[in-house]
């Protein structure tokens, strides 16, 4: 996955932040090949989860969007057991399964 490049024109994304972006999305598709391979391992999720966010809250930056954690479709990540339809509709991840592994606190 690369940049769009009518949202890189529209948006007046100088060419090494474009470079970031492409980068960030390598890893973002990078970590969840990694954790669909893998059994769950609540805590190595849970860091996952950590830098998900991370590299989620940079692109927005990049972007020049504003941060805006119902875009980043975390209840979409391999392994999580929370709601899909109920967070597609409200965003925010506002439903958390309690038996989720990379969502619950326990
Ligand atoms: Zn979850």
């Amino acid at each position: 996955m690369v940049a769009n490049s009518k949202l890189v024109k529209q948006r007046n994304i100088p060419q090494e932040d474009v470079e970031k972006i492409n980068k960030l999305h390598i890893t973002l598709d990078e970590m969840v090949e990694i954790m669909k391979q893998n059994e769950v391992e609540s805590e190595n999720f849970k860091s996952a989860l950590v830098i998900w966010r991370h590299c989620q809250t940079r692109l927005q930056i990049l972007w020049k969007f504003d941060i805006d954690q119902s875009m980043w479709q975390e209840h979409r990540l391999p392994h999580c057991k929370c709601p899909k339809m109920d967070n597609d509709d409200r965003g925010n991840h506002s439903w958390i399964s309690g038996d989720c592994p990379i969502h619950n606190n326990k």
